[in-house]
This record gives structure tokens, sequence and C-alpha cells, in this order.
């Protein structure tokens, strides 16, 4: 660190230097979404993963009403899985009989009403699925898996209890998790919990109640500089993303004969393009010649197959049109 002859590794999460880093990430995230004061920032540790326990640890154990999950995606189930080994999880809506293709309309939703939250998926990562806007809550405390789409476009952040993201993808490197949660949420976690699951005393400590991922945040402090003072902020960084996504999707539409996306178009992710070709080995062959142009990593997950384009806020979009490029010359050379 600058005039301390010591790096970011060395540091103790107990000094002052510390100190100004934690602050100055949390205070660049207000800024980006306009948080207000009555919410808390943390930094955890566990990835979301965690968080799929400790949500339903904290608001659904011991409470005697439901909680309502709307599943969009492989993740949201696999958060289903740790809920109901809390409390009563109600399924306001699952899109697993359609392969995951797309989000509910409000008025497929089936929520209890009276619960003790809703949970929810922004953006699917596996299928390529994203909300356009929140489910309606009403007083329901709405809490959001943000994983892969935190930071890539506006908030509006009141509408939220809890939102929590993994940072690897658009926040720095795995290590650390983000949390950002309202304070009368941190009144309703029930007392006597194992201290590391509270939000509570972690909001309490201010993410130290023990030795803090230290390197990641200062990560995600450096990456939120660059949102703000390079981006220019996340309405701008949104753009961008709606840019590139646009670029892969019109050779998807424009190409029907080649190209099949994987989500309906109302339910389009501009952070991970899925797409099919018309037959497995086209796909391998697409992944074969993408290797040999340099464009990596373009393997659908194995649980759909196909294509996944990940266009995460670090892509440029220089990269995308060079996919995009790619993308329009097998397709003429195929069809
Ligand atoms: N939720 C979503 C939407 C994800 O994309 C991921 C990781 N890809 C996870 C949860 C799991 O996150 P982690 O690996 O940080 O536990």
């Amino acid at each position: 660190m600058p005039g301390l002859g010591m790096s970011v590794f060395e540091i103790s999460h107990r000094s002052s230097v510390f100190d100004e880093i934690l602050a100055g990430t949390q205070s660049n995230l207000r800024k980006l979404y306009g948080i207000p004061d009555n919410y808390r920032i943390l930094f955890l540790q566990g990835g979301a993963l965690l968080q799929f326990s400790m949500v339903p640890i904290n608001f659904l154990r011991g409470a005697e009403k439901p909680s309502d999950y709307i599943v969009t995606g492989s993740w949201g189930e696999k958060s289903v899985k740790e809920a109901k080994r809390e409390g009563e999880v109600n399924i306001a809506w699952d899109g697993k009989a359609e392969s995951y293709t797309h989000t509910p309309s409000p008025s497929e939703l089936k929520l209890s009403g009276d619960s003790a939250y809703i949970h929810f998926t922004s953006n699917e990562t596996i299928e390529g699925i994203q909300f356009a806007s929140e489910p309606e809550s009403g007083k329901v405390p709405l809490i959001c898996d943000m994983s892969s789409d935190f930071l890539s476009k506006l908030l509006p952040i009141e509408r939220y209890g809890l939102i929590y993201a993994g940072a690897q993808k658009n926040a720095g490197p795995a290590g650390t998790t983000i949390v950002i949660i309202r304070e009368d949420m941190l009144e309703r976690v029930p007392e006597n919990q194992h201290s590391m699951l509270d939000y509570r005393l972690l909001a309490e400590k201010n993410s130290a109640l023990n030795t803090p991922p230290v390197f990641a945040i200062y990560m995600v402090k450096l990456v939120t500089d660059w949102l703000v003072d390079e981006i220019g902020g996340l309405k701008k960084m949104s753009k961008l993303n709606s840019g590139k996504a646009k670029l892969l999707y019109d050779v998807i539409d424009q190409n029907p004969e080649f190209y099949r996306g994987h989500a309906r178009t109302d339910s389009r992710s501009k952070m991970n393009v899925i797409f099919r070709l018309p037959s497995e080995g086209q796909e391998a062959e697409f992944i074969k010649e993408a290797e040999q142009a340099n464009l990596h990593g373009l393997k659908g997950h194995r649980s759909v197959g196909g294509i996944r384009a990940s266009i995460y806020n670090a892509m440029t979009l220089e990269g995308v049109k060079i996919l995009r490029d790619f993308m329009l010359d097998i397709a003429s050379r195929q069809t």
C-alpha cells in the first residue's frame, strides 16, 4: 500500500488502512446504487451458497410463516433445497417443467401473502434467464440472489429487504460475498444464533467479526472505483451491457436456421447469452473453432448444453464484436 512499506496481503484487518479500504468500498457501493442509510453493506465469506442457508437460518427458522421461492433456474432450485431444512417453503412459481426458459408474469405467481420473505434469483447464470424487473412483494421482504448480475444495472434498492451476491462475476475475485441488508431485517434475526451465521452480529462488527477477506474486499474497492470514475456509474454500465447483449441476440434472431436462443425473448439475460446449434456435433465444432480463434469459455453448462457466452461487466464491446463476427461467419459457412 502506498507509503506503508507493506502490501495489501500483509496489512492487519484491525489497521486503519483496512478501515479505509472497507469504508471506501461501502461508500462506492452506496454511491453506485444510491443505497440509503437504513441499509448495511456486509462482506462475508462462504459464497452465495452459504447465503442459501443463512437466509432461511436467520429468517425462516422458527418463523410461524412459510417462505416464498420463485424458481427460474438451477441456482434457485439449490436455494430451495437449503431453505427446506429450516422451515416451510412455498414454491410460488417453478419454471423447471419448461426447462427454465422464462421468468413468471405477475399473474402466474402463487405467493402466500403473508410469508417470512420472497426469494428470487435475478439472473440465472446457467440458463441465462434474467428478471426485467422485481417481482411485486407488497409488505413482504424481498430477498434476491444477485450473484450474476450484481453491479450490472441500477436497482430500486428500497424494494429489497436483502440482496446477496458472490463477488466473482462483476465485483471482484471469489472470496467475498456482498450482502446489502435493510436494518429492520436485522431485528428479525433470532437470538442465540451461531456467531458467523448471524447477520445482526456481522453487521454490528462491520464484517470484521473474524478476519475478513481483505484482498477480495480491496479488489472490490478497485472495481467499484473503476465503475464510479471510469465507467461513470451503473446507468452507463447498464447501457454498455444492453448494447453488448443486443449484438449477440441479434445474430441469434437473424439466423434462426442455425441459432436457437434458450431464453424466451422477454427473459433474456444480458450477462449470459445461451444458445443451441442444430446439432451437438455442430456445437462441438463451434467450440473447437472458437478456441482456435482465441475465443474461450463458450461451452454451455453441462445441464443445458449448447453455448454460453458470459459477457459480464469486464467483457468489452470489442470482445463481444469479435464473437459476433465469429458467430456470423460460422453460420454463413454451415447454412
Ligand atoms: N447463485 C448464482 C446465481 C450463481 O451464479 C452462483 C455461482 N455461479 C451461485 C449462486 C453460487 O455462488 P458461490 O459459488 O459464490 O457459492
